[in-house]
């Protein structure tokens, strides 16, 4: 059973069946294929990692239309990959997975939707990723607000924004894609920002036809670019993991970028970054600065005071007054699946289990939770590289894991707690010296413990999770219907 049909469980399952496992389920939530491609259709939403890393190895394409594919060619690139697989057959849609619990008996786990339905499976593979609930903030007074309001994750496509007062709220990766498009139509923008961002340029105009013609029918080509690109984004890695050496470089890089994208001095001063760079995600952009700039535009630092029923009123006593306030504010990344119900052995909760801080073997396999497996798990998320790289890795992990219970015809498979404590000790200790720990940012827990990243390289983490070690792992019970 897969819970999730973004790029993470469609890995899952393409893997499984591929090699041999033929009872694959996939629930998923909406009402179409995609997560994350799915709920984001905010303006502008498209990838900013290049779409040859960003897609499958074993899927790839030719006829990218641009570097940087917007959000609808990503979506039918995944409703062709589903289909050519043989997987949109086997998502179940809109359900939406409220419980998953362990039989210590039967060896079986029982998944619950929230309208009372429930499936019974031999393993579980959650791949509801770190960036699929919305996280607003509770900013004092927003309930006397009067105006309307949204997520970027869930844009609000029946309000028109032409002339209207808007605040934006957060200045993330999403926002930089979502302004300068709203920009041209809002009368007034006011963009409220926390904390200034590193840029890198992203111009991401269509490929020119002789570049395309090239990709297309000169051999090599394609996959040269892939190769290239990979090691393009591990250097921004290196970047992030060597703050005083070769992240100056890329410091430099983005300061002489963004100096000259901000003429304007004043909003040069408030969007300029104050922390290392790449300790949060770096952004890429060539649009979103200039926007800044426009006349009806107002880039706002100051920090938000309260909201009255009018508008918002920053700490310095000004009020804006807004017809509509957009939530850029980004997801509740470290929370993962919750606030889904995951009971373990012996009726353990996942909630307790993570009391004080998400963690799993390699971001897949947590101790005490027998045939349960997490795509995009804690510490899997990455500043520099592709996800859907460190998803296939963690697919073909989970199938390992799956053909070894198979194989010795067990009833699960766990991991043990002290392979789990030693690996999770490895990546913490990965994060020593690196520009992550050098600044707050969505990738730590409220105790300040970064669970979200992988503190290494693409390879580095695809090279850990290549073969599963069964001692790390204990067998239990016999399954009379094992597959
Ligand atoms: P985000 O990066 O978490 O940004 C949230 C923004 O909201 C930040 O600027 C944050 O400020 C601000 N914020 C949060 N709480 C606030 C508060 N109480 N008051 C004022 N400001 C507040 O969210 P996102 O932009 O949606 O992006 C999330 C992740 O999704 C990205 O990092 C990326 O991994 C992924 N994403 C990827 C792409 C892509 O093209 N590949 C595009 C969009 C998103 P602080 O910085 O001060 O915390």
């Amino acid at each position: 059973m897969i819970v999730g049909a973004g790029f993470g469980g469609l890995a899952a399952a393409i893997e499984l069946r591929r090699h041999g496992f033929t009872d694959v389920t996939v629930l998923e939530r909406a009402p179409g294929i995609g997560g994350t491609w799915h709920y984001n259709d905010y303006p502008g939403c498209a990838c900013d990692v290049p779409s040859h890393l960003y897609s499958f190895s074993f899927a790839q394409r030719r006829h990218w239309s641009r570097i940087c594919s917007p959000r609808a060619e990503i979506l039918r690139y995944l409703e062709e990959v589903a289909r050519d697989f043989g997987i949109d057959g086997l998502v179940r849609y809109g359900v939406e997975v409220v419980s998953s619990r362990w039989d210590d008996e039967s060896f079986e786990w029982t998944v619950s939707s929230g309208d009372g339905r429930s499936w019974r499976a031999d393993a579980m593979i959650i791949a509801t990723g770190q960036l699929h609930q919305p996280s607003v903030p509770r900013i004092e007074g927003f309930e006397e607000f009067e105006g309307h309001s949204f997520h970027s994750a869930r844009w609000d496509h029946d309000y028109d924004l032409t002339g209207k007062r808007v605040a934006v709220i957060g200045t993330g990766a999403s926002a930089v894609q979502f302004v300068p498009e709203i920009a041209r139509e809002a009368g007034a923008l006011y963009v409220f920002q926390r904390t200034g961002n590193w840029f890198l340029p992203r111009r991401n105009r269509a490929y020119p036809a002789l570049v395309r013609a090239g990709i297309r029918y000169v051999p090599g080509v394609q996959a040269f670019r892939r190769r290239f690109i990979y090691y393009y984004a591990e250097t921004l890695t290196m970047m992030i993991r060597n703050p005083r050496t070769v992240g100056q470089v890329g410091r430099l890089r983005s300061a002489l970028f963004m100096r000259w994208q901000l003429r304007d001095a004043e909003v040069r001063r408030k969007a300029w970054p104050r922390y290392t760079f790449g300790c949060k995600r770096v952004l890429f952009s060539s649009h979103y600065l200039p926007a800044l700039q426009r006349p009806n535009v107002e880039l706002v630092s100051e920090p938000i005071a309260r909201f009255s029923d009018r508008g918002v009123l920053t700490a310095d006593g000004v009020l804006r007054e807004l017809d509509c306030v957009i939530w850029g504010t980004g997801f509740k990344a470290t929370e993962f699946m919750f606030p889904m119900e995951v009971v373990g052995a012996g009726g353990r909760s996942l909630r307790e289990e993570w009391a004080s801080g998400a963690h799993a073997h390699l971001g897949v396999c947590v101790p005490g939770f027998p045939s349960l497996f997490l795509m995009y798990g804690p510490n899997t998320n990455t500043s520099g590289g592709s996800i859907v790289f460190y998803e296939e890795a963690q697919a073909a992990y989970i199938r390992q894991a799956l053909s070894a219970l198979r194989s010795r015809r067990a009833g699960s498979i766990s991991v043990l707690p002290a392979a789990e404590a030693a690996s999770d000790r490895a990546v913490q200790a990965g994060f020593a010296g690196t520009a992550w720990t050098r600044c707050d940012s969505w990738y730590r827990d409220e105790r300040g413990r970064i669970a979200a990243n992988w503190p290494g390289y693409m390879t580095e983490y695809a090279e850990r999770l290549r073969v599963l070690d069964p001692g790390e792992f204990e067998f239990a019970g016999l399954h009379s219907n094992s597959r």
